[in-house]
Formats: structure tokens, C-alpha cells, sequence
């Protein structure tokens, strides 16, 4: 069972579990994409170049439309590639597309050229696998299908005994090709695999596992920055006299504290909200496309609540407070620190209000 779930996963997950190659797929995607928009830009010279010198010479006046519609195919991909987003899945189609048209063209040289074996279809066996990152099962469909479809057309129009050599050449090239794809996958797939831990562990804060100060200023600083966006709701959040019970209990129950409180937020806020740990024992969540202050109390209220009945220690005899900064976000700006700098403002009235836990900003 053990073998049949490696191979499946070197199939059809480049040799990574499934969870792990859906999260860097978009990413291969990309690759994918850049890497054949230079290899078009390279169809695109060499098809070129090919009509030219059949213009001039004998050997290749043959091929010349298969050259020029070469040029020309690559040409409309090229542009195609310029409009389209690097990470859809309109590319990988055309990349298939490409490569089904590379095959078809070896097996036109093949057909003009009946009496010598197939040379450049063998080649693009072997080469095109190397370049596309994709669940190595759909290269086995390609691949498979290329070969049958070449030694059937080939059957009648090549000699018998040219046949029988090309048959030879490609069943096994056919089979090197699927194993060079597998391999390249599950070397180049590592590569995405290490990116994206590195990427997580560059934005998550290490006692509570929710996102860092650098990784919030960058999503809150995106989002006030795109057109579109025009209320949003944030709150910055401190635990009360969280000295003391550093010093009264020593920073390891501090630190639990931390996390519980931490815990708790990451609980409360599972959508697209953004949720983190800024430094210290204060923490930020932002709600995007909200603006209405009702809302923002009625969550302020169940954080303030909910966090002095679920952050608990010295033996859950203790409980902790803990003050709430609201600002609210109307389309105006477009600067996170000032926007933060009103939150932080509120925060300081909330620490002050003996009554109110929280506190949203008021202009003067
Ligand atoms: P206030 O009610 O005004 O918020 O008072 P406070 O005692 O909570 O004071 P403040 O928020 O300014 O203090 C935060 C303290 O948190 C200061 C620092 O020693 C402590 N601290 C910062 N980072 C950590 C950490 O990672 N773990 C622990 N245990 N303590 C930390
Ligand atoms: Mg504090």
C-alpha cells in the first residue's frame, strides 16, 4: 500500500502529499508561464529563422508554411501570454496546446521525410517534459497520446522497416520522457515547497502562530491602498496590567497568556480577517469592507467578554482584562500608520475609562 501511495503521489503531487501541492500550485503555475513565454519567444525566432532559410534553401523549402504558421502561432501566444494573469488556468491549457502542436510538427517532418527516422519528434519527447510543472499523470496522457497518434498516422505513409525502427526509438522515449518529467517535478517542486515555509514563517509570529507585525502592515497597507477598498474596521487590542502578571507569575505564564489570548482571537476570527500578534502583549485585527460602528462595538464587546472567560492562569483561578482601540475606516486614508495612529489613540482613552473596555476613535 505504501508503494502504490508514493507512486500516487509522484503522479499526481510531483512527490509531495496533496494539501502541500495544492497551496504552491498557483505558484508552479507561474513558472510554468514564465518559462514558456521565453520558450515561445524561442519557437518564435527559430520558426523565424527556419522560413527565411527556406526561402533560400532547397532542404527546407518543403517545410516553409509549417514554418511560417510556426511563426505566426507563436506570434498570437506570445500576445496571448502579454493579456492573460500568470496564474490562471487559460496558460496551462495553451501550454498543452503548444506542446500537442510541437508533437503534430514532428510528426509532419516525419511524413515529408519518410525514409530517415524520426529525429525531431524524439527530441521533443524528451525535451517538452523537462519545462512544464503540472501533476505528472496529465504528461503521461500527452506523451501517450503523441506516440499513438504518430505510430498510427505512420503506419502506411512510412516504410515498414523506418516504422519499425521509429517504434523502437519512441515506446521507450516515450517512457524516458514520463520518468524526466516526474523527476524534474519532484526536484523543482521542493523549490516551492521551502519558498512558501519560508514565506509563512517570515510572516507568523512564533508564541501565537498568527500573523506578525510585518506580514499586518503589509495586508492592511495593500488594502488601503487598492481602489476598491473603502470601510474596514480595526482594533488594537492590550492585555491590562500584563507586567504584574509577568512579574508576579514569571514570563512562562506570561507567555501562555500570550498564546491563550492569541488562541482565542485566532478562534473568534476565522474568515479573511486579518489577525495578529503586533508586538508585546498587543494584538490587531482588522475586518475588511465594515464601517459600521454598531458592528464594531458589538465585536469589541464579545472580545472583551469572551477573552476575560477563556485567557486564564495560575491555575485558571485568574483572568485577564483586556482594553480595545477601534478606528474606523471610511475611504479616507490611505496611509496605514495614520489610520493605526487612531486606533492606538482609542486605545489609550480605553486604558483610561475605568467603565468602557473599549474605546472607538472620534475626529476632533
Ligand atoms: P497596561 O495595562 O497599560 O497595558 O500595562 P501593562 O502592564 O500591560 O504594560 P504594557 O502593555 O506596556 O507591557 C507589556 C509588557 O509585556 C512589557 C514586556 O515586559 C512584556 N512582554 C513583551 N513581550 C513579551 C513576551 O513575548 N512574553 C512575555 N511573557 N512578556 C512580554
Ligand atoms: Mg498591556
Amino acid at each position: 500500500m505504501r508503494v502504490l501511495r508514493v507512486l500516487r503521489n509522484y503522479f499526481f503531487y510531483c512527490g509531495i502529499e496533496k494539501d502541500e501541492y495544492e497551496a504552491i500550485k498557483k505558484d508552479a503555475y507561474v513558472s510554468n508561464f514564465e518559462v514558456w513565454k521565453i520558450l515561445h519567444f524561442l519557437m518564435l525566432a527559430m520558426f523565424g529563422i527556419l522560413y527565411l532559410c527556406s526561402l533560400c534553401y532547397d532542404l527546407l523549402r518543403a517545410n516553409s508554411l509549417l514554418y511560417i504558421l510556426g511563426f505566426a502561432y507563436s506570434l498570437l501566444i506570445i500576445i496571448f501570454f502579454f493579456i492573460m494573469k500568470k496564474d490562471s488556468i487559460i496558460p496551462q491549457f495553451l501550454i498543452y496546446l503548444t506542446m500537442s502542436l510541437l508533437f503534430l510538427f514532428g510528426i509532419f517532418l516525419s511524413l515529408k521525410n519518410p525514409d530517415v527516422p524520426a529525429v525531431t519528434f524524439i527530441a521533443f519527447l524528451l525535451i517538452t517534459p523537462m519545462f512544464m510543472i503540472d501533476k505528472p499523470f496529465f504528461m503521461v496522457f500527452e506523451l501517450g497520446a503523441a506516440s499513438t497518434v504518430f505510430l498510427l498516422w505512420t503506419y502506411y505513409a512510412k516504410p515498414h522497416d523506418i516504422w519499425l525502427i521509429d517504434m523502437a526509438n519512441i515506446v521507450p522515449f516515450t517512457i524516458v520522457g514520463i520518468f524526466l518529467n516526474v523527476i524534474a517535478n519532484s526536484l523543482r517542486i521542493k523549490e516551492f515547497v521551502l519558498t512558501r515555509k519560508i514565506n509563512i514563517q517570515k510572516d507568523t509570529d512564533d508564541l501565537t502562530g498568527l500573523k506578525n507585525k510585518g506580514a499586518m502592515n503589509r495586508e492592511i497597507t495593500q488594502f488601503l491602498e487598492s481602489e476598491s477598498a473603502n470601510k474596514g474596521l480595526l482594533f488594537v487590542m492590550d492585555i491590562d496590567r500584563f507586567k504584574s502578571i509577568n512579574d508576579t507569575y514569571g514570563h512562562d505564564i506570561g507567555d501562555d497568556v500570550i498564546f491563550q489570548f492569541g488562541l482565542f482571537l485566532g478562534d473568534m476570527f476565522t474568515g479573511d480577517e486579518i489577525v495578529g500578534r503586533f508586538g508585546g502583549d498587543e494584538f490587531i485585527v482588522f475586518i475588511r469592507n465594515v464601517d459600521d460602528a454598531d458592528v464594531a462595538r458589538r465585536i469589541a464587546s464579545d472580545i472583551v467578554k469572551g477573552a476575560s472567560e477563556k485567557v486564564v492562569y495560575s491555575d485558571e483561578s485568574k483572568k485577564i482584562s483586556v482594553s480595545v482601540g477601534i478606528a474606523i475606516y471610511h475611504g479616507n486614508e490611505t496611509s496605514y500608520p495614520e489610520f493605526f495612529k487612531k486606533a492606538d489613540t482609542a486605545l489609550y482613552e480605553a486604558k483610561a475609562d475605568s467603565v468602557n473596555r473599549y474605546h472607538i476613535y472620534k475626529e476632533e
